[in-house]
């Protein structure tokens, strides 16, 4: 019953705004399109719950923003899957990224609850800068 202990945790996986990561933070998707260039690149994964399916033209349409960006529709109705590069200080930043593109475009998928997400660091040679 420690309230430190259950704070600690929830600062793993803030970001620098004091953000739960997998809550999502437009800042930190903001940042991320003018990166420190000294920040590694993360591949992100995020599995999110939508409270309506999400048109196929959508789904395709989130390619355009680039950086690898792809969101997919891995089997079960109303779960999807979004994946892409971002570069950030660390995984809490990566995600709150990443989450974050998913609430400032809201178009996209609409209420949202994120269901698990992970990132992990690209190797340098494989985090090539946009087209
Ligand atoms: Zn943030």
């Amino acid at each position: 019953m420690s309230d430190r202990s259950m704070s600690s945790e929830a600062d793993a996986w803030a970001c620098p705004h004091g953000r739960n990561a997998r809550s999502g933070c437009v800042t930190c998707y903001e940042d991320s399109l003018d990166p420190d260039p000294a920040s590694p690149m993360w591949q992100v994964a995020v599995w999110f719950t939508a409270t309506r399916a999400i048109p196929v033209r959508t789904l395709k349409e989130v390619r355009r923003h680039g950086r690898q960006f792809t969101l997919a529709q891995p089997s079960t109705p109303l779960v999807y899957l979004l994946t892409g590069h971002a570069p950030a200080h660390d995984a809490a930043q990566a995600i709150a990224g990443v989450v974050g593109f998913l609430l400032r475009d809201q178009q996209v998928a609409g209420t949202f609850t994120v269901t698990d997400a992970r990132a992990v660091p690209l190797p340098p040679a494989l985090a090539s800068p946009d087209r």
